[in-house]
């Protein structure tokens, strides 16, 4: 499926249900996200922030209603969807290869000298420059263990050194202390310039710098506007 730009992402009256299972967990969201637009959705543990993520990426199929991009389902797009959308986990998954492999996924034909820029872009370059194998060095290898917030910073290489037009974020900051915390956020914003955003957590921290701000609530948006307007 070939699309061009400019992206526009569109979630009608979207509902989803788990196979198997008996709860609608969406109900009834609408969403427009316009072409560069950064958008925050905030909502508690539980409300569906992440169900949302994975509906809005393809990698589920709306029970009712619909999610497209450029008006096409975005579950048709199948493995190609990472054309478009980039997008960083809660619980980011490094596979047991090295780190430069982790990184290139999606993007082989990528240099070294391209991976070095993105991993200095999320600032891990001098972590990774000291380690002996350097880039070479397989992700479980003894003695090297990356925290949550650094496992969140790779993936966000691997989607940068990607190039997708979105980026989904779903709480990528999660665990870190305030300040790096705020560090993180920053580049983020830099970074994902001209880029749309959609960034899922679950508090205020930085949402002063969005276009947007959704809260869902047991399943359902409960309140949207301009963080200004909030
Ligand atoms: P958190 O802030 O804790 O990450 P969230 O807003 O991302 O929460 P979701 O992970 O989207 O919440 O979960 C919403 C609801 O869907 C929860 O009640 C959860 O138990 C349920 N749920 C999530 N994944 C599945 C699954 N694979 N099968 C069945 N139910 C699920
Ligand atoms: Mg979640």
């Amino acid at each position: 499926i070939d699309i061009a730009a400019p992206y526009t992402l569109k979630i009608t009256d979207l509902h989803y249900r788990y196979p198997k299972t008996e709860k609608m967990i969406l109900r009834g969201i609408n969403l427009d996200i316009n072409p560069g637009e950064k958008v925050a959705i905030l909502g508690r543990s539980g409300a569906g922030k992440s169900t949302l993520a994975s509906l809005i990426r393809g990698d589920r199929t709306p029970t009712s209603g619909s999610v497209t991009l450029n008006e096409v389902p975005t579950d048709k797009f199948g493995d190609e969807i990472s054309n478009y959308i980039g997008i960083v986990h809660q619980s980011p998954y490094l596979f047991n290869t090295t780190i430069l492999n982790n990184i290139r996924l999606g993007s082989e034909d990528a240099s070294e000298e391209q991976v070095w820029e993105v991993l200095d872009r999320v600032g891990l370059a001098s972590m990774i420059k000291r380690l002996p194998k350097g880039l070479h060095t397989m992700v479980d290898e003894a003695g090297l263990r990356f925290s949550g917030g650094e496992r969140h910073r790779l993936s966000l290489a691997r989607i940068l050194l990607k190039d997708a037009p979105i980026i989904l974020l779903d709480e990528p900051t999660v665990g870190l202390d305030p300040l790096t915390e705020e560090k993180v956020i920053e580049t983020f914003m830099e970074q994902l310039h001209g880029k749309t955003l959609i960034w899922i957590t679950h508090h205020l921290q930085g949402i002063e710098m969005m276009d947007q701000v959704v809260f869902i609530e047991n399943g359902q948006i409960s309140m949207q506007g301009s963080p200004a307007k909030l």
